[in-house]
């Protein structure tokens, strides 16, 4: 029975495992360990950054647009045109400086984000 004495329970499912295998598995057996062959970094979670930085360039575009858009309708170029009902009620509330601005920085943020993500994968 010296066997035993050299078994650990394993820390996830408590079945006994040789300590040499603890030791390696940071104390789990050999079915809980998590597996270190896809240590994949966990703050990618499958996104695509460069899809992320157009996304981004897009929302900078559209913020962009959203200024030039009220500009419009102030200056009454384009009174018939139908907006977005949700848009229409943030540029009364807010002013056309804040709608856009909050979109294009929205965008570079996530622009920001995406190329520092893109750095970070290279090292
Ligand atoms: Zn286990």
């Amino acid at each position: 029975m010296s066997d035993d004495a050299k078994r650990v329970p394993c820390t996830s499912c408590g079945a006994g495992i040789l300590i040499a295998t603890a030791d390696r598995n940071e104390g789990q057996c050999m079915k809980c360990k998590p597996s270190t062959d896809q240590s994949m970094p966990k703050s990618t979670q499958g996104e695509n950054p460069i899809a992320g930085i157009f996304a981004g360039l897009f929302l900078i575009g559209l913020g962009a647009g959203l200024y030039y858009l009220f500009y419009l309708l102030e200056s009454g170029g384009i009174g018939s045109i139908r907006l977005p009902g949700i848009i229409i009620i943030a540029y009364k509330l807010s002013g056309k400086w804040i709608v856009s601005g909050l979109v294009g920085i929205l965008g570079v943020f996530l622009v920001y984000v995406n190329i520092l993500d893109v750095l970070r994968r290279k090292k």
